[in-house]
């Protein structure tokens, strides 16, 4: 349990302190497996944000710019240690904000760990250079923190999404103003205590916890924040991008995807029809990079869909404490937005098979594969974000690219083959910026993360995440003896 009771409450993390929205108001996060409100969250505005904004600055230009690389990466170190010993407590809070289940809870509390130990052993390495301009002069870069940076972030793994950006943040020394999603804040919240608990000074992290059109509009269009990390849909990565224009605040996204994994006829179809199941189903579906689309080989469509309804149908559903393979989705908003995918894909000809998730409360949506899908077809080019497979065929390479292309997002895609020159070939000319072969959701911590097209730009993750948060000075000096 946190060490400020088993649940935070209603309250904003500002300057150090725990403090309500200036408004007084709050509004409820609810547990997606009973429909139950956890708790009531604080709905920050506009004057939250200013008060964060402001106590970032502070932050910035007083301890932070004391504190020595060395430094950054001993409390890096530190919180990565104190996270560890409360991973439980933490894992346990993301499965009840998110339903997800325990295991995949814990697996992505043990990874935000990983980002603030791979951030710790960074911190020191973050290093200019020289530039051969001739003997006369010495040119050398500083790679020096933006300074305040803002990060607004989605419900699909709260805490991971969080930790994702601002490790590398602050092991580049700036301050940073997060605002969670509003369906899922309290390990965000929580978080706080962790920074604190390891010595980050009052100000460097601080929570605006409320709705988008409120307190995630008063960030990106914040005059005073440096640089924005938006995680998110496209709908709303436009709006962010807009209003962070007017100030030219530099923005990283990372948006939706329609990933393709795609079977060609000489896989190993048993760990194919594993793998694919672990891409669409895991989080039920709700990953950006989900692998949401099968392309297979006509010739093996259907001993891999044989097995691929096999493992569908097996799956236990079920609410996130318990453990099951899949849990409930984030909220009914999006379990209707899916069982309308689902309903467009079957008046659309498409052939449906699922199996089973009958609850009497929660949101859940059972595993399932759409077969027959037709490229035109909207499930098989917009982001359902749930548990559900478009499964479409080809019959060449040229076919299976084409198809692959086919759509307005370029985030992941999965290869499945045994030949490494057509693995080789099609994981250069597929559009999206993480190519998997032969597993899904490979990849760590240190392999850089993003999107092409409408899946965004900018990299998370790996030492390219530093970029995002550090900025280029180069200083030229004339030498002149006697
Ligand atoms: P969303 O765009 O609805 O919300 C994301 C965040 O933006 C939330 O904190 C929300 O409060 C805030 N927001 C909403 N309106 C805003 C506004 N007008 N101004 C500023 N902030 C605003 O997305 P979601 O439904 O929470 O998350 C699902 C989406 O996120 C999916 O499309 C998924 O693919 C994407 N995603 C992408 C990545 C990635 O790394 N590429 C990772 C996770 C999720």
């Amino acid at each position: 349990m946190s060490e400020r009771g088993e649940l935070p409450r209603g309250e904003l993390f500002l300057d150090g302190q725990w403090t309500p929205a200036r408004s007084r108001s709050t509004f409820e996060t609810l547990d997606p497996a009973t429909e139950e409100t956890l708790t009531r969250v604080a709905r920050g505005g506009p004057e939250d944000v200013d008060e964060a904004v402001r106590a970032a600055r502070a932050a910035f230009e007083g301890p932070c710019r004391r504190m020595t690389p060395v430094d950054r990466a001993r409390l890096l170190t530190r919180a990565a240690r104190t996270l560890e010993s409360r991973a439980e407590e933490f894992a346990r809070l993301e499965t009840r904000d998110t339903g997800k289940p325990r295991t995949l809870s814990r697996s992505e509390i043990h990874g935000c760990v990983r980002y603030f130990d791979y951030y710790a052993g960074a911190a020191d390495k973050i290093q200019g250079e020289t530039v051969p301009l001739g003997p006369d002069y010495l040119d050398y870069t500083v790679r020096e923190p933006v300074g305040v940076t803002a990060h607004i972030t989605p419900w699909n793994a709260p805490l991971s999404m969080v930790c994702r950006s601002l490790a590398p943040a602050l092991a580049a020394g700036n301050t940073a103003v997060v605002k969670p999603a509003e369906q899922a804040p309290l390990t965000a919240l929580v978080l706080a205590d962790v920074l604190q608990q390891a010595g980050w000074p009052a100000g460097t992290y601080n929570v605006v916890t409320g709705f988008g059109g409120e307190a995630g509009a008063a960030l990106s269009g914040h005059p005073g924040i440096d640089s924005l990390t938006f995680t998110g849909s496209v709908p709303t990565g436009r709006t962010v991008l807009q209003a962070a224009g007017e100030h030219i605040t530099p923005v990283i996204l990372e948006l939706g995807g329609k990933s393709p994994q795609i079977v060609f006829e000489d896989a190993d179809l048993d760990r194919a029809a594993e793998e694919i199941a672990k891409g669409i189903y895991t989080n039920a579906g709700q990953y950006c990079d989900a692998g949401s689309r099968l392309l297979v080989h006509t010739s093996v469509r259907e001993p891999l869909l044989e097995r691929l309804t096999a493992r569908t149908k097996q799956l236990r559903v079920g609410p996130g404490m318990d453990d099951p393979d899949m849990g409930p989705l984030i909220s009914a908003a999006q379990r209707d937005r899916v069982l309308d995918y689902i309903e467009a894909g079957r008046s659309a000809g498409a052939h449906v098979v699922t199996g089973t998730a009958d609850f009497p409360t929660g949101y859940f949506v059972a595993p399932t594969l759409l077969d027959g899908v037709r490229p035109d077809m909207r499930v098989a080019r917009e982001e359902i974000f749930g548990p559900v497979l478009a499964v479409l065929t080809f019959g060449s390479e040229e076919e299976a690219a084409e198809l692959a292309n086919a759509t307005e997002y370029g985030l992941a895609a999965g290869i499945h083959t045994r030949d490494v020159d057509r693995a080789l070939c099609f994981a250069r000319d597929v559009g999206a910026g993480y190519v998997m072969v032969n597993e899904y959701f490979s990849g760590g911590v240190e392999s850089p993360f993003g999107g092409s097209k409408h899946s965004g730009y900018g990299r998370e993750r790996g030492l390219a995440a530093l970029d995002n948060y550090t900025r280029l000075r180069n200083v030229v000096l004339r030498i002149q003896k006697g």
